[in-house]
């Protein structure tokens, strides 16, 4: 196939559904996790949990770079604006995950200058190379850049890292809040919800998509050697999902838990070496990290390294961690570790919309309860609430 469209038909999807009802066998159930947000916004844009058969369930996984941006990050970000007077530059979601004292980055924009002497801002940027532009064009600027996500992002960090540094400038820096994908599935993998009392069963994962073009296939082979997990990789289109849940019924039926490749047009085993050398050479493992949901894990994300501390902004204006409890009502730990759906959460469509969110999982398209409030037809479900 060589076109998204073709990655989309209906009568191949059919044909799927078909054979994965055949595969699965009715005297056992299937519970796979889909890591990445990615795969959770196809799942329920295409519907594809409503062609499976109901004793093959998907379990939402902790891979959207937003919904895992702890209360304390979001706050180290407005302290900067507030109190160094920096220019913020942030994608979009980000601007509208919730931080401490009902603020959000959007908000804390609205609020600048009304208290006059404020001299920071924020603004939304759709690159790391529209912040070091802004930067090279406005000097005067102190100009940081708010830089989360997965493997997939790091590198275009580094790119504008090393070329802050080539041209020279003083008035660039980065906040780096860079995670690692294999460090969160170590987490889900250990955590006493799996491994103990097996109120989240998992028979084996749906590996991401974009993430692995750039770390390749090598790091899953440990989760299915070590937790007899299998790992299939499959691309973010819902014929792509569709063939991994088929591979992975197949290889749960065979007592197989091996790494396959379903999104072998553009994932290799050892990934993209130059992007990796370029991401080593930039960043370095941070000792802990806080997660939402997942809590501090050792070495599960990145900093800047020394030498290239004059674009850090965590050295460069002195800024630290303080961690920050969700709101009450949240239930984003819950769902980021697959122990939860967000219609379990009582706040889910009704205080908390994508209009409005209450917690991150509702922020991004990626998040899950976004995507099942835009795609699973739970309108109904919250007006009758
Ligand atoms: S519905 Fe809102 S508050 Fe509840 S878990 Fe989802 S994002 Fe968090």
């Amino acid at each position: 196939m060589k076109f998204i469209d073709e990655f989309r038909d209906g009568g191949l999807a059919s044909g799927l559904a078909a054979a994965i009802r055949l595969a699965a066998k009715r005297t056992r159930d299937y519970h796979f996790m889909e890591f990445c947000g990615g795969h959770t916004h196809a799942i329920a844009r295409y519907g594809v949990s409503d062609l499976l058969p109901p004793n093959v369930r998907m379990i939402h996984g902790p891979g959207c770079p937003v919904c895992v941006l702890p209360v304390g990050r979001i706050d180290m970000a407005i302290r900067l604006v507030r109190e160094a007077g920096v220019t913020l530059c942030s994608y979009g979601d980000p601007l509208r995950v919730p931080a401490s004292g009902g603020l959000s980055l959007l908000k804390a924009k609205a609020g600048l200058g009304r208290n006059g002497g404020v001299r920071g801002d924020i603004r939304m940027i759709y690159s790391s190379a529209d912040a070091l532009r802004l930067a090279q064009r406005e000097p005067e600027r102190q100009v940081v850049f708010f830089a989360i996500g997965f493997e997939t992002t790091t590198p275009p960090t580094a790119v504008v890292i090393k070329q802050a540094q080539a041209l020279g400038l003083k008035n660039f820096s980065v906040l780096c809040c860079h995670v690692l994908t294999p460090s969160a599935i170590a987490s889900i993998l250990e955590s006493p919800a799996v491994r103990q009392w097996g109120s989240v069963p998992l028979d084996g994962f749906i590996g991401p998509a974009h993430v692995s073009t750039i770390i390749g296939s090598r790091p899953y082979e440990f989760f299915a050697e070590e937790y007899r997990k299998p790992v299939v990789i499959a691309g973010f289109e819902p014929l792509d999902v569709m063939q991994a849940i088929l591979m992975l019924i197949t290889q749960v039926n065979d007592g197989r838990a091996v790494v396959e490749n379903e999104f072998a047009r553009a994932v290799t085993r050892e990934g993209n070496r130059k992007a990796q050398q370029l991401v080593a050479e930039v960043f370095e493992l941070r000792r802990s990290f806080a997660w939402r949901g997942l809590g501090e894990l050792p070495y599960s994300a990145l900093r800047i390294r020394g030498c290239f501390a004059d674009f850090d902004a965590e050295r460069r204006f002195a800024v630290d961690y303080q961690a920050v409890a969700d709101h009450p009502a949240c239930e984003c730990g819950a769902v980021l570790r697959g122990v939860k759906r967000p219609q379990d959460c009582r706040i889910f469509g009704s205080a908390c919309t994508p209009e409005n969110p209450v917690g991150s999982c509702m922020v991004s398209s990626e998040g899950a309860c976004a995507a099942h409030y835009s795609f699973g037809r739970f309108g109904e479900v919250a007006v009758a609430k």
